[in-house]
């Protein structure tokens, strides 16, 4: 006997209402619901994630299953976390049928996406794409560029304004600690700009789809990646600051002002350097200074 994927059709607005009508669900604004009721975006986002019949693909926020029914229809297994526990019954309704996928209960910030790969992709990268609940995007970015998890290709849904802080460089208000982590780590490629009618309820801003296609090598040379971004960090957080000030009253740091003063000197920059003004070469070159200043 074949089993048969059934067709993604929930991607609808009379379908979505009658889903969310017959479970008498009601939407949560603090877990950032607003659902996708758009065909067009949701086959973009698929292509732009590359997803095969070969991929384990990680979903955050399956919401009523919408894109988690695409998901299934085009990869190998699914796995969608959800925090609503709301929903739980709503995605046990919509994904009848779909054997490939997997439903777990859970804030996403703390699953271990490492063990995630490693029980359900023998360890080998995974995907993972979202419609990502905006008002944790930035954590639920970082986390996934930084953990030291198997991730080949991130592909969500974000804030069009966030899109504008991934590419972003020196001199711009909108580059920061997530500008450094996603161009070290990755390459941010904008699949779509999305209008609010694509959603229900409708979000105020645009959005946008940004595929991230991990690098294999980082574009720049860090011996000490967590010295890196505790610099960034620290950079960023009192960003008015001089660098030597913000560095130094970074308690993740406890470095010594003349050392920090004397790293900046060996990478050519003047001690009334703001760390804003740093290029992600400069953050780099500068870990590697102290890093090699802790070895010695
Ligand atoms: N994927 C669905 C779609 O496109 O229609 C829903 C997307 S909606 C923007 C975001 C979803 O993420 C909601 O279902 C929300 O409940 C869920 N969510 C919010 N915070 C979460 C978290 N910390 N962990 C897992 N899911 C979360």
């Amino acid at each position: 006997m074949y089993n048969i994927t059934p067709r993604p059709y929930l991607a609808n607005p009379q379908i979505t209402r009658a889903v969310l009508e017959s479970h008498k669900f009601v939407l949560q604004k603090k877990y950032g619901q607003n659902f996708l009721i758009a065909p067009h975006v949701l086959e973009n986002i698929v292509a732009a994630a590359g997803i095969t019949e070969d991929d384990f693909v990680l979903e955050i926020g399956p919401g009523i299953g919408t894109m988690t029914q695409y998901l299934a229809a085009n990869a190998r297994a699914v796995t969608a976390v959800e925090i609503d526990r709301k929903l739980i019954p709503v995605l046990e309704d919509t994904l009848q049928g779909f054997h490939n996928v997997e439903v777990i209960h859970q804030d996403i910030l703390k699953v271990d996406i490492a063990a995630l790969a490693r029980e359900r992709n023998e360890g080998k990268p995974i995907k993972v794409v979202a419609n990502l609940p905006y008002y944790i995007t930035t954590p639920i970015i970082m986390n996934l560029l930084k953990q030291s998890v198997p991730v080949s290709g991130i592909t969500v849904m974000v804030q069009r304004e966030v899109t504008d802080r991934m590419q972003s460089g020196p001199g711009s208000k909108d580059y920061g600690a997530l500008s450094l982590a996603v161009q070290y780590f990755a390459k941010p490629q904008i699949a779509a700009v999305v209008t609010p009618d694509c959603f229900m309820p409708q979000p105020k801003v645009e959005s946008a789809v940004v595929h991230l296609a991990r690098y294999e090598n980082p574009p720049v040379c860090v011996e000490d990646e967590k010295l890196l971004f505790s610099l960034v960090r620290a950079s960023f957080n009192q960003r008015r600051k001089t660098l030597v000030n913000g560095l130094k009253n970074s308690p993740e740091l406890s470095l010594k002002k003349e050392e920090i003063e004397s790293a900046i000197e060996a990478i050519g920059k003047p001690l009334t350097v703001r760390g804003e003004t740093l290029t992600l070469e400069e953050f780099a070159a500068l870990a590697n200074v102290l890093s090699s200043n802790f070895v010695a």
